[in-house]
């Protein structure tokens, strides 16, 4: 069960294997690396978050993580990379701000809890929202097939989410927009899997689940698509001022940037995106092979729209979730429990949880099933 030796001598008893939705699961060898130098960053005699923003060696650590970001995302020089605050849930307001006007229209495309979110604040704009497709029916289990919806050759922007954290349900394709700027919620599985920038007008994710600690939201911005806010966008979501000072107008997420920095670098040393995609795969593969080959677990999301990186499962019994997720707790594999609107397991299995720390749940399935089922 434990995960590294050396770190549980020295700081705790044992390591969990945490399914969190998020904030998540990180990687051990960035943590263990952002404890040794906590106290004394670069050899300053004070912590990374005691430094000021605009000193050189955090001006140099911001540059670092935004280069790296580039690198590993492949993200083109006609794009800005911001670091903004206000996480997902303030470009749900920050995109319509700065995209559009009042009166203009949008498309967007729902298919869980975090589009529906995004649409409600997009409907505080003065914009005509129309949803071109609609998974409620399906109780979000599903995503729409390319081509089954009509897009409006007027919309502003067509905003839609790769991956519903909450129902674990995840789109197999990129929607072809044509003209009309695509615009991703990527909170979930930004980094996951390869992506073509290109391809999006905007993309924006939180950092709490693939990047980092909760705090900031990584925002990807076609530098054309900038410079037209709304007159009363605040300054801090306004993305070409920000743009053109190095996303610090104000005082940034500093210890949120330096610890992008370290994941960015970890993500390097696994093969980039590319290496990290085979064992994202990998781990999916393996938990749902074994929630389909098993009577006592299934999943209930389309085979084309599950998620690599939220899996749901729910029990034969769903009186055995109680104890389903007190025996998984005390067997080292936390936050197994669905999202309290939708109930049933979930498990995260974002970037930094280990192949390991899914085959201790797979075996824990199989034995609780085999005791219970
Ligand atoms: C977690 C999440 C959010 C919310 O992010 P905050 O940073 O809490 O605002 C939004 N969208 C998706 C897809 C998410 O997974």
């Amino acid at each position: 069960m434990a995960e590294g030796g050396a770190w549980n001598e020295r700081m705790c008893a044992v390591r969990v294997y945490n399914f969190s939705a998020g904030p998540a699961v990180m990687p051990l060898e960035v943590l263990e690396e952002a404890a040794a130098e906590l106290a004394d960053w670069q050899g300053s005699g004070m912590s990374v978050m005691e430094v000021s923003h605009r000193g050189k060696a955090f001006v140099a650590c911001a540059a670092d993580t935004e280069a790296r970001f580039r690198s590993v995302m492949g993200v083109p020089d006609d794009y800005a990379v911001l670091f903004l605050q206000g996480g997902a849930t303030g470009q749900f307001a920050a995109v319509p701000m700065n995209l559009t006007a009042a009166g203009d229209s949008i498309d967007l495309i729902n298919t869980g809890q975090w589009s529906a979110k995004a649409l409600s604040e997009a409907k505080k704009y003065g914009l005509d929202v129309r949803v071109v497709a609609d998974e409620v029916a399906s109780k979000y289990t599903s995503t729409p097939a390319a081509g089954s919806y009509t897009l409006n050759a007027d919309a502003k922007y067509v905003h839609y989410t790769p991956n519903e954290t909450i129902g674990g349900v995840a789109f197999g394709y990129v929607p072809e927009t044509g003209d009309v700027p695509l615009v991703a919620d990527m909170s979930s599985m930004i980094l996951s899997q390869p992506i073509d920038v290109t391809k999006f007008g905007v993309i924006y994710a939180g950092t709490q689940k693939n990047l980092g600690p909760a705090g900031m939201c990584v925002v990807v911005v076609r530098r054309d698509l900038m410079g037209h806010a709304r007159t009363d966008t605040p300054t801090i979501l306004e993305y070409s001022g920000m743009a053109a000072n190095d996303s610090m107008l104000n005082t940034p997420p500093t210890f949120g940037i330096y610890l992008l920095g370290k994941i960015l670098a970890w993500i390097e040393v696994k093969g980039g995106v590319d290496g990290i995609a085979a064992i994202n795969r990998a781990k999916a593969a393996a938990l749902y092979d074994f929630i389909d080959g098993h009577p006592f677990y299934s999943n209930p999301v389309a085979l084309d729209s599950r998620s690599i990186m939220n899996v749901t499962f729910l029990l034969a019994d769903p009186e055995l979730d109680k104890q389903f997720v007190s025996e998984a707790t005390a067997a080292g594999l936390t936050n197994l429990a669905g999202h309290r609107s939708v109930g049933g397991m979930r498990a995260s299995i974002y970037n930094a949880m280990p192949r390991e720390g899914v085959d201790a749940l797979i075996a824990f399935m199989a034995d609780f099933a085999a005791k219970n089922g």
